[in-house]
């Protein structure tokens, strides 16, 4: 099989409705724009695509394709996901592939050889489970009487976690983090997700309170590029560190926090932030050798196929921005993402794709248990 096609589609992406924030200093939900999907196709008729989901995606994607990537892959056999992935890493040397696009020719690879399998992803990497719990992650509001209302409501709605995105001040987000505590009782596994709001004194204070309130995991309170940073932290906090979100490097900076002892709990595991599947699955395997978990980033249609393949995940992040949430696709009542359905690994659902691409989504898992029940 050699890749004689490598094509960029786009689609339209509405704005979040209503919008939302995050922390202090960070922009909110954004604006509606394009999106680009990367399309490799091949002399048997064999495809494979990868959506990319950041702003601005569809433009950084034509440039990456015209320039490098076409004549890199054409001629080449998808089949040697490996090959090309060093090939990837050899090209990334001179042009410093921005995160989100590392793992996008690794991704359509994947897609490609699932879909050739006829198998949904998560099941062609090896299943791990065919459910798994999903944790409401929220944005960031404006009070503490909002956070709890949120907090009943995902509870209401059978989500079995909570992960705050709180406001960035140590002192506030530390009472905040005690008061969802004191509301929920203490049987109700809570995350705190710092999205690199803060320095290491802050980062040390407010860890000390989530230690306090008993909190599962601390995720990201400074920006990922100090390792000895999070090594600091690592030995002045007892709450264990979720870590290495959205650092460079991949997995190889991954190992850096692992022996470094700053990644308590375990690695931040994602196809978009981990340079594809074929990075995310080296985290999750490097993870697993330390006995630590490797925790799928929300909402990426290849992370919910990672959460199926990957044995030490634990939860699901569906993200939740306003107090009258409903359910996200894919979550059943019991508050589980159910295991996508295949082949391959869909594109998102809901959009207004070109036709040539509608028939890379898949249907929704729990829309299927509904309708064979
Ligand atoms: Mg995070």
């Amino acid at each position: 099989m050699k890749i004689t096609h490598v094509e960029v589609w786009t689609v339209p992406v509405p704005a979040p409705s209503p919008p939302f924030k995050w922390r202090a200093g960070l922009p909110g939900s954004g604006v509606a724009g394009e999106r680009g999907i990367l399309r490799i196709g091949t002399d048997t008729g064999a495809t494979g695509v990868a959506y990319a989901s950041r702003p601005g995606s569809a433009s950084m994607l034509r440039d990456l394709v015209d320039r490098v990537w076409r004549d890199e892959l054409l001629g080449q056999d998808p089949l040697q996901r490996e090959h090309l992935y060093h090939r990837i890493w050899e090209l990334d040397r001179l042009e410093e592939f921005a995160l989100p696009y590392l793992g996008t020719v690794d991704l359509a690879l994947w897609d490609l050889a699932a879909r050739e399998a006829g198998l949904p992803l998560w099941q062609f990497l090896g299943g791990a489970r065919t459910r798994i719990p999903a944790y409401a992650s929220t944005t960031t509001f404006d009070t503490t009487e909002e956070f709890l209302a949120v907090a009943d409501r995902a509870l209401e709605l059978g989500y079995p976690a909570i992960k705050l995105h709180a406001w960035g001040d140590a002192r506030r987000d530390a009472a905040l983090c005690q008061a969802l505590r004191d509301h929920v009782g203490p049987d109700v596994p809570l995350m705190y997700d710092g999205s690199a709001g803060f320095d290491l004194p802050d980062a040390i204070s407010l860890g000390h309170a989530l230690s306090d309130a008993n909190y599962l995991w601390y995720e990201e309170p400074m920006r990922e590029f100090s390792v000895s940073a999070y090594a600091a932290l690592g030995r002045a906090v007892r709450v264990p560190l979720l870590s290495a979100e959205t650092s460079d490097g991949s997995y190889m900076n991954s190992a850096d926090f692992v022996s470094a002892g700053a990644a308590t709990f375990g690695l931040r595991l994602s196809s978009e932030l981990r340079g594809g599947i074929s990075g995310a699955m080296r985290t999750a395997h490097l993870a697993d050798a330390f006995r630590l978990r490797a925790e799928p980033h929300g909402m990426g249609e290849a992370e919910r196929h990672l959460c199926m393949a990957v044995s030490n995940a634990t939860y699901y992040e569906s993200l939740v921005t306003h107090t009258e949430f409903v359910r996200t696709d894919g979550i059943d009542a019991e508050g589980y993402l159910l295991a996508p359905v295949g082949p391959g690994v869909s594109l998102p659902r809901g959009l207004d794709y070109p036709h040539a691409l509608a028939d890379y989504v898949n249907p929704d898992p729990v829309a299927l248990a509904l309708a064979a029940a």
